[in-house]
């Protein structure tokens, strides 16, 4: 019986955990969850799944909480920073799937890897803005870190059994989001409920904008950079609207393995927390034939920006990526409300950059404080935004 904390236990990767684990309960125990502000969906997993230990964002909602449950259920309800740290480091889980979104998921998962515990890596951002610390921290304590992202998913699956030294490169695949055929002309008139609309995965409101903009992709470059030890210049970017190889790598010989399935964040999810085995996923299999084509083309840098300016970030590392992630993650805030247009998103993010001088080897603090530095200057950006 693998026993599991779930961060982010109420968003949509949270979620499709929640399922695989419920579908396998011989196999897998919750024993431990934290949300934000779904205290709704929150009481119905508590109802289900009966955690020894919650933690929610704001102590009003914890307050609650605990009278909800009063009488009917021994869960223990913690709030805040400290209670969502309690979480992360139950002694009890085996495996800490981490899935917050944001930056807001680092120190959780940094706080999970010093309780010895195996990540199961949905929070991209924690790599993003730490990766070298991250993987420094799991090396020390002899724990895992599986990819849960289906790209790095995929590149973990076709590395099995193979050598480091035998890989030439990897590609990650992109749908190519909603705007894939739009001209970029076009693009300065798109709306929020247009770029929510994601062709082929159903994901949170943060990364679905993420994938329209293709700065999920830019990312999801710096991500496998810590996550399999490359340069960054091994690592492609693929166009794949059918999203059914969901990554590759080509190694020194000439060979390429990909890996293919239905997408499902279902299955990836089963994958890191079963690894090395494979279970059944209740989920239909992959029909090929029904699919008929698999389409590849390269992305095009000039529509979507982002792309090349994360790998400027990702190549200068220290604290560029740090900066390209908060910059983003307030536009994207601003996009949400908006208050911004869509192809003001790499404007304003390029700008942050810009202004800042990167600190190479950051400590967590270093790292913390240029974080709260770009949000500050990209606040400030937005709002002169009207004057441009
Ligand atoms: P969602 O927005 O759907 O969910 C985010 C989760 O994090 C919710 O449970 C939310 O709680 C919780 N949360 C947010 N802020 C806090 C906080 N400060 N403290 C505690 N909990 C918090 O996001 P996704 O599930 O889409 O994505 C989660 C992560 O996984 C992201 O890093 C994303 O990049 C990554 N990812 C997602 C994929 C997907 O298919 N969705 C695919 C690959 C990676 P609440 O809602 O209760 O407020």
């Amino acid at each position: 019986m693998k026993k599991i904390t779930v961060l982010g236990s109420t968003g949509s990767i949270g979620v499709s955990a929640l399922d695989v684990i419920g579908n396998n309960p011989g196999r897998f125990q919750v024993v431990a969850l934290a949300a934000g502000k779904n205290i709704r969906l929150l009481k119905k997993q508590i109802e289900k799944f009966h955690p020894r230990i919650v933690a929610v964002s704001e102590y009003q909602d914890a307050d609650e909480l605990r009278k909800y449950l009063s009488g009917k259920n021994k869960t223990k309800i913690v709030s805040e920073n400290g209670g969502l740290n309690e979480v992360a480091a139950f002694a009890d889980a085996d495996i800490v799937i981490s899935a917050i979104s944001g930056a807001a998921g680092l120190i959780p998962t940094l706080t999970a890897i010093d309780a010895g515990k195996d990540i199961a890596l949905a929070n991209k951002e924690t790599m993003v803005m730490a990766g070298s610390i991250v993987t420094a921290e799991a090396k020390k304590r002899n724990i895992r870190i599986l990819p849960v992202d289906s790209e790095h998913s995929a590149i973990f699956q076709c590395l099995q059994g193979q050598h480091y030294n035998s890989i030439n490169k990897i590609v990650l695949t992109a749908s190519g989001g909603p705007f894939l055929n739009y001209k970029a002309k076009e693009l300065q008139t798109v709306t929020l409920c247009q770029a929510l609309k994601h062709p082929k995965w159903k994901m949170g409101k943060k990364i679905t904008i993420d994938s329209a903009s293709m700065m999920n992709k830019g990312l999801e470059v710096i991500e496998a950079k810590w996550l399999f030890n490359l340069d960054i210049n091994k690592i492609e970017v693929l166009i794949h609207p059918q999203s059914i190889v969901h990554s590759m790598v080509e190694f020194i010989d000439g060979s390429v393995l990909a890996q293919m399935g239905i997408p499902d964040m279902r299955n990836p999810i089963a994958y890191a927390l079963t690894y090395p085995e494979r279970i059944h996923n209740y989920l239909p299999y992959l029909n090929l034939a029904g699919v008929k084509k698999l389409e590849f083309c390269k992305p095009d840098l000039k529509k979507f920006p982002f792309l090349e300016i994360s790998y400027e970030a990702g190549i200068c590392g220290g604290t560029m990526p740090v900066v390209l992630n908060a910059a983003n993650e307030i536009a994207v805030g601003a996009f949400l409300k908006e208050k911004i247009k869509f192809v003001d998103l790499p404007r304003i993010v390029s700008r942050v950059l810009h202004a800042h001088n990167s600190i190479k080897e950051p400590s967590l603090n270093d790292i913390l404080q240029v974080d709260e530095w770009a949000r500050v200057q990209t606040e400030n950006l937005l709002e002169r935004i009207t004057s441009w």
